[in-house]
Parts: structure tokens; sequence; C-alpha cells
């Protein structure tokens, strides 16, 4: 069989971004709608009298309030996530300010890849698939086992052949799609322990869903080709928490470590998408861009979606969301 070297990608990260509808609350305070998106692929900000006018903005894909989230898988991460049937490891991610969208469209993107996976499953009888799935939370830099809390916080290790691994991370073979719903529920649940307690701690929260997949064909030839890929979910902390304001007393050490995680992974996109390949990449400077690392760049294809409100009041933070998702293209 041949061996065939690695190959070397060069695609960019697919980078999208989806407006959610006004909230009730953001309707009940007349909030105004300050963005406008005049095409699939732009976003312009509305020349309200007291604002200086941004954009356009311009991305692979602009999804408006009105689109579903059928429509933001096909468009905005359906390639991605099928790559990884073919051996080709994919993340997906969720990026912007808290209750923009982020939680309501992995759960959709995590629904639409699973069926579409198994479809193709199905239709590719004589390939031998065996799915896993592992999920872990980054809580001021603490791993927790999303199918699993009981075994506390996790170690990451090096191993000289897999590179980073979540010591003792429970991975559940998954049986059918059934199944496969019933364990992302079982994350959501783990996911909300503790929320009451700490009512932001969504808004601080890294959750990486993972869906391990692997394949093996007899090829006419007699050769066994197999195939192996992670598929990453990632629905991260809330993107106010990569800026440094509001950082005192005791919000200082979780803030600097979310920073940790999200600055970190704001900086490793960047310098992917700067094109400058020979450039250190400051992966291992946290716990989400280590266990993310053979996921992103080098042969690994990446999506990012990135979510905003549409209202006035919030239109700092969507033009900080959307200042990212310029510099990630
Ligand atoms: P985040 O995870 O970014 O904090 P959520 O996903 O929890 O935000 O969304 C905040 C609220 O807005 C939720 O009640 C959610 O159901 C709603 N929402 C988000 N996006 C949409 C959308 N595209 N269409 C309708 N409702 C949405
Ligand atoms: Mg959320």
């Amino acid at each position: 069989c041949t061996p065939g070297g690695p190959k070397v990608r060069e695609e960019k990260i697919l980078v999208t971004v989806r407006v959610r509808p006004l909230s009730p609350k953001e309707q009940a305070s007349y909030d105004l709608i300050a963005w406008d998106c005049t095409d699939e692929h732009t976003i312009v900000s509305r020349n309200l009298s007291h604002e200086r006018p941004t954009g356009p903005y311009t991305f692979d894909k602009v999804f408006d309030p009105i689109c579903s989230t059928q429509k933001v898988y096909e468009d905005g991460a359906r390639d991605v996530a099928l790559s990884a049937l073919n051996g080709i490891n994919a993340t997906i991610f969720a990026y912007g300010q808290t209750s923009s969208g982020k939680t309501f469209t992995m759960r959709g993107i995590t629904e639409n890849a699973a069926k579409d996976i198994y479809e193709h499953i199905k239709q590719t009888p004589k390939r031998y698939f065996v799915l896993k799935l592992s999920a872990l939370e980054i809580y001021n830099e603490t791993v927790v086992d999303l199918l699993n809390r009981e075994s506390g916080s996790l170690r990451l290790l090096d191993d000289p052949e897999k590179g980073t691994i979540v010591e003792k991370l429970t991975e559940e073979v998954v049986k059918d799609s059934q199944h496969l719903r019933h364990l992302i529920g079982v994350c959501e649940a783990h996911r909300k322990v503790g929320e009451t307690a700490l009512n932001d701690k969504s808004s601080r929260s890294h959750q990486i869903v993972r869906l391990t997949i692997e394949s093996s064909l007899q090829e006419n030839s007699g050769c066994l080709r197999s195939f192996l890929a992670s598929l990453n979910f990632v629905d991260l902390a809330g993107s106010e928490r990569a800026s440094q304001t509001n950082a005192d007393g005791i919000k200082l050490k979780e803030g600097s470590h979310i920073n940790r995680s999200l600055l970190t992974l704001t900086t490793v996109i960047r310098k992917l998408s700067g094109g400058k390949r020979n450039g250190h990449i400051p992966y291992r400077d946290s716990k989400l861009t280590r266990i993310l690392q053979p996921s992103l760049g080098g042969n690994a294809r990446t999506a990012i979606i990135c979510t905003m409100s549409p209202a006035l009041s919030h239109v700092e933070q969507s033009r900080n969301t959307l200042s990212f998702a310029t510099s990630a293209k």
C-alpha cells in the first residue's frame, strides 16, 4: 500500500458569523438592532446617529437572525466535520460573548454533524467504523471529565507518540446515533453542575466534545486501509473574558486563567491564519491549546463560528468579535 508522506494542507480556517435574533430581554428594553447582514458574506453596522458605523466586514459566510442552525451547519461546519471521516483531524469552535448563542449553535452543530456522520456510515457499508466519545470542561485551567465528574481534576501528560493526552479521561464507544445523543445529554447535564453556585461559570468555562472516528477498509488490492481522526466540538468561554478589563481581587486569578486559555487560543488562531508557518505557535501556553494541538493547524481542518447579538447595547463586544473573526480569516 502506498505510504503517501504527510501532506501539508494549505486550507485556511473557515470563518463564519452568526447573528442571533434580539432576545426577549433586549426587545423588552427597546434595544435597537445595530447591524445589517447585507448579503451572505457581509455584515455592516447601521448608521445610528450616536455610533460611528463600522464595516463592511466580509467572511466565508454571514448568517442573519433568521438562518436555521441546519443552514449554519451546512455552510459553516459540514465540510470540516466530514473530513474527520477520512482521517483528517478537525475542530469546530463557537466564539463570542456570553449570551450571543454559542451553546445554542454548538448544540445544533453537534446534532447535525452526528446525523450526517451516521448517514455517511450507512452509505459506506464496505468500511467498518468505530466511534468513541469523550468530553471535558476546562474551568480555571482545571480539566474535568464531563462523562465522569467524580474523577476530579485530570492531568495532562505528554505521550511520545500521541502527544498531549488527558490522563484517565473516559472514552465511551458509541453504539449508534441514539447512544451518541444520550452521551451528549450526559455531558450537558454534567456541565450544568455547579452553575447555580457559580452563576457565571458557563461564561468562564470551555467545553470540548471529542468524537474519535476510526475506520478500516479492505481495498480491491487486498490492502487494509485505516483511518483515524478526532473531531472536536468546542464551546468556548465568553469572549469578553479575553479582554483584561474588570479583573480585580479574586476575579483576577480566575480571570487570568480564563484569559490564558482564551488568549492563547486567539493567538494560536491568528498565527495559523497569518500564514507564518515557521513562526513559533504557542500551543503549550494553555490547557485548551495543548489538548487541541493535533486538531489545530498542520493537516487539521478548522471552522470558527462567531456568534453575536444584533443589539446596540452589545455593539462594543460585537465589534471585538468581528475583529477577532477578521484576524482568523
Ligand atoms: P452563550 O452560550 O453564548 O452564552 P446561549 O447559546 O446560551 O449563549 O444563548 C443565549 C440565549 O439566546 C439562549 O436562551 C438561546 O436559546 C438564545 N439563542 C441563541 N441563539 C439563538 C438563535 N440563533 N435563535 C434563537 N435563539 C437563540
Ligand atoms: Mg453558553
